[in-house]
């Protein structure tokens, strides 16, 4: 089929295989262009097949020559649909693994689901032997409960009170403002259970009890902090109170784990266009400010640059991991320098649809958010005929 970007506000429906491709081969070459690692020899990867996870998973193989499991949501295509961009993703990183001769395999599921669990353990046990990190990047809207069977939905909401700021819709580049109404207590406490630490630990006593993790191991959950411009709705609100109990669920994991030699951390890392993010009201233009400062002060860095120095100045870092005084590794440092706050706090009390473009890195925000998907790459034939249909290499 010829695939072109379909977009709902934002969400984009289709992904294009060659371009998510690209952006994977992009990421890999940049990897192999750093320093090789000393770390981890054994890595699962939960959430594995875009952002975050997908970087990290980048770094640990192509970087550490690591043998890695990938999780993440089964999203097929169809006779009429593409797969997801994470599902091209996931194929593409599987066949440049392969082809570069690292040991690499594919779990597709639920994460919260204990059935996903049971099948990645014994694929453990069967093809790799006990991890030795294990990164836990799920970003997810909904949860069913694996024993109560419940179901859970997260929502983006500040607390308290109604909350107003500006907003941008980044197709068109039309700032308006925004109000969001507060999240009810049951809310809140749902959005926890989605976003917050319970599946982790879930993950960690699976493995532990299996005896597929190995006694030094590591294990890293993503957090965020973000500025006060967003704080309302993101670290004040009712995912800041799952990010709370994610970095909670942190000091105990890292209790549990300590007893063998094993940590536990949260990184709290950098505010950037994937698709979690770009849901968030708010945070898409704050983020196109960010870049924008960012980018001039040669600060800026993307997924697979904030992973790569995760990894080389943190957790395998030869001083030693540093964090801060509540144990969490900040990889978002560089954002919340005041010389970086300070300009996007400016800029944002003089942003409007008139100086959008010229104030914000809103164009390539908006680039960037159809990249995710393969869209809006160099080099790629749009009008060209592609198959959808895409295998995974080592798909269990
Ligand atoms: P993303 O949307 O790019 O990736 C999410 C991943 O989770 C995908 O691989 C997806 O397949 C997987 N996933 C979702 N639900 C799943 C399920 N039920 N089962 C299996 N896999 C599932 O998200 P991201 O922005 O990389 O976020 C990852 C983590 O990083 C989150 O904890 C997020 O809060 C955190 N973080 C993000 C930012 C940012 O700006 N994007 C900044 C700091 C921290």
């Amino acid at each position: 089929m010829i695939i072109k970007p379909r977009t709902r506000g934002f969400i984009c429906t289709t992904a294009h295989p060659a371009g998510c491709a690209h952006q994977v081969q992009q990421q890999i070459a940049y990897v192999q262009a750093q320093p090789q690692i000393n770390g981890p020899r054994n890595v699962l990867v939960i959430g594995a097949s875009a952002g975050y996870g997908l970087a990290s998973r980048i770094v640990a193989a192509f970087g550490a020559g690591a043998s890695t499991i990938g999780v993440y949501r089964q999203s097929n295509s169809s006779e009429t649909r593409t797969a997801s961009a994470g599902w091209y993703n996931s194929a593409a990183f599987e066949k440049f693994a392969l082809a570069t001769g690292l040991q690499s395999y594919s779990v597709t599921g639920d994460a919260f689901s204990q059935e996903t669990k049971d099948r990645t353990i014994d694929l453990i046990r069967k093809e790799m032997g006990p991890v030795d990190l294990v990164i836990y990047s799920v970003a997810s809207a909904r949860r069913t409960h694996p024993v109560t069977g419940e179901n859970f939905n997260s929502v983006l909401k500040p607390i308290g009170s109604t909350y107003t700021n500006k907003t941008v819709n980044f197709h068109t580049g039309e700032v308006s403002l925004v109000s969001i109404e507060p999240a009810t207590d049951k809310e809140v406490l749902d959005t926890v259970k989605v976003m917050g630490g319970e599946d982790w630990q879930l993950w960690v006593n699976a493995l532990q009890q299996a005896g597929v993790l190995a006694n030094d191991a590591v294990t890293v959950a993503y957090s965020y902090m973000g500025s006060e411009i967003t704080k309302a709705v993101y670290r004040g609100g009712s995912i800041g109170q799952a990010k709370d109990h994610l970095e909670a669920t942190a000091c105990q994991l890292n209790d549990q784990l300590a007893v063998h030699g094993g940590r536990a951390y949260v990184a709290v890392s950098k505010g950037l266009v994937t698709q979690s993010s770009s849901a968030i009201p708010v945070v898409p233009l704050y983020i196109s400010a960010l870049y924008k400062v960012m980018k001039e002060q040669g600060l800026h860095e993307g997924c697979i640059e904030q992973a790569y120095r995760l990894f080389t100045d943190r957790l395998y870092a030869t001083e030693g991991t540093a964090v801060d005084e509540e144990g969490r590794i900040r990889i978002d440092d560089w954002e919340m320098t005041p010389s970086v706050q300070d300009e996007v706090t400016r800029l944002w009390a003089e942003l409007s649809t008139e100086n959008i473009y010229e104030l914000t890195d809103l164009l390539n925000y908006r680039r960037e958010f159809f990249q995710l998907f393969g869209f809006e790459i160099e080099g790629i034939d749009y009008e060209a005929e592609i198959e959808q249909a895409v295998t995974i290499p080592n798909l269990r």
